[in-house]
């Protein structure tokens, strides 16, 4: 097996069969050096490339731009089987852009949220792209979350976040007047952004540099053909064959997956490993009603408990002004269904023979319990909102206006 970068269900992988080619940022050729290509240069033919990303997701259109600004000579492909680019999870986030305080010190995620963070925002300054560096505060309300408050601190000092203080109760009142709280960290450097919006960006960056991005092409197959069939001249230089559900091909020599919440199953496609698998989730997002909105100025967000692998229910300021009460995490019947009950027969029995789901349950299963409580009854969730903000209501909510979807990777 070749080696292979994952990130967020991101991988990066060689195909079925005796290909021995594979790709990762940090060990290709140093930019602007040539690859070793068959051909190399650009494309020969609309359905042939040297580099394949499969999914139009943030991940998969930051890799298609980043790849080709380092190697303007590569012709690559982007396939996306929804008519439109970032409609899943980057369509359907919170929008916050992270400073790196959660992770491990000297991680890859560390590294990567820190530097991402400052990369996002000269991003967004260079292309115009809106954004509002609103700041958040991770608010201890518990006598017994102060430890972990603290240790969150240091580490975001270790992590190098800019700007991060410890503050008391007075000046949590100065940053969030509606807040009450024992102890908090701010942390001014966190920002908003409408992440759809960035990764349309790199789309576009992506083709004016030359790039192509092929929609309504889901991914069914992806194989190393042994010998061209039609011993023509691409089928040789191009050994990898994509195939989508509509029995359409395209060829190329390397293939990056990006899939999402289906990275385990597009990872297997390629020949690599399933592992980790998606288990999905569910979240449900309130919505503060307009009048209400002065409540909130910034990020709020709870203290994490690092038994869990969420960071609990938050309030996001968005960039249309609006406020966003969660989300919560309910497990979810369908990838990428964002209605309650929406089914899909294979994803359930996927979670329940192959996840691992059922050590998930034993190992969270207060935590699981709670949050279907709280998915249930409105009144739940306030309750828990009000330890930070004691002013909200129920009647000051518009209740489940967005559905989201989690991918927890087993
Ligand atoms: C509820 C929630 C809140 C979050 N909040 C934040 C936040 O505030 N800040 C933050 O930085 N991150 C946040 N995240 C994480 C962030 O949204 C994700 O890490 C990021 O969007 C992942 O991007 P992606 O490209 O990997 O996945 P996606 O955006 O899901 O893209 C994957 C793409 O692959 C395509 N695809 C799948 N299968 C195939 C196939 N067979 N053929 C072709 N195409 C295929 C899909 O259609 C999709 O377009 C949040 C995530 C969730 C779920």
């Amino acid at each position: 097996m070749a080696p292979a970068l994952r990130y967020l269900g991101g991988a990066c992988a060689r195909a079925r069969g005796g290909f021995s080619g594979a790709l990762a940022w940090g060990w290709g050729p140093a930019p602007g050096a040539p690859w070793p290509l068959g051909r190399g240069g650009r494309r020969a033919s609309t359905s042939s490339f040297d580099v394949v990303i499969v999914g139009g997701g943030i991940v998969g259109l930051a890799s298609a731009r980043a790849l080709i600004l380092r190697h303007p000579a590569l012709s690559i492909g982007v396939l996306e089987k929804e008519k439109d680019l970032a409609v899943h999870q980057t369509g359907h986030n919170s929008g916050v852009i992270h400073s790196g305080i959660y992770y491990k010190p000297e991680s890859l995620k560390a590294r990567l949220c820190v530097q991402g963070a400052a990369l996002i925002y000269e991003y967004c300054n260079q292309k115009g792209i809106s954004y509002k560096q609103c700041g958040k505060l991770i608010v201890a309300v518990e006598q017994e979350e102060i430890p972990r408050l603290q240790a969150l601190y240091e580490r975001g000092l270790q992590n190098g976040v800019r700007g991060l203080r410890l503050i008391q109760p007075e000046d949590i009142k100065k940053k969030e007047p509606y807040c009450r709280g024992l102890m908090a960290i701010d942390c001014p450097y966190t920002g908003i952004v409408d992440y759809r919006q960035v990764a349309l960006s790199f789309a576009q960056d992506f083709q004016e540099a030359g790039g192509s991005v092929l929609t309504n092409f889901e991914v069914k197959e992806i194989e190393t053909a042994k010998e061209s069939p039609s011993r023509s001249k691409d089928g040789v230089t191009y050994p990898i064959v994509i195939r989508n559900t509509k029995g359409e091909e395209v060829r190329c020599q390397y293939v990056v997956t990006c899939a999402g919440l289906y990275s385990d199953r597009i990872s297997e496609l390629s020949g690599c490993n399933p592992d980790p698998r998606i288990v999905p989730f569910r979240g449900d997002y309130l919505v503060l009603k307009p009048e209400k909105r002065y409540l909130v100025k910034g990020n709020i967000y709870p203290v994490p408990d690092s038994r869990f692998p969420f960071l609990g229910v938050h309030f996001t300021p968005r960039m249309d002004g609006s406020i966003w009460l969660g989300p919560n995490a309910v497990l979810a019947l369908k990838r990428e269904g964002y209605r309650p009950f929406d089914f899909s027969a294979r994803d359930v029995m996927d979670v329940i023979i192959k996840s691992g789901l059922i050590k998930l349950v034993f190992q969270n299963f207060s935590y699981g319990v709670n949050e279907m409580y709280k998915a249930l009854f409105l009144s739940a969730t306030v309750k828990h909102l009000q330890k930070f903000i004691p002013e909200i209501t129920v009647s000051d909510i518009r209740r489940w206006a967005r559905r989201t979807l989690h991918q927890q990777l087993q």
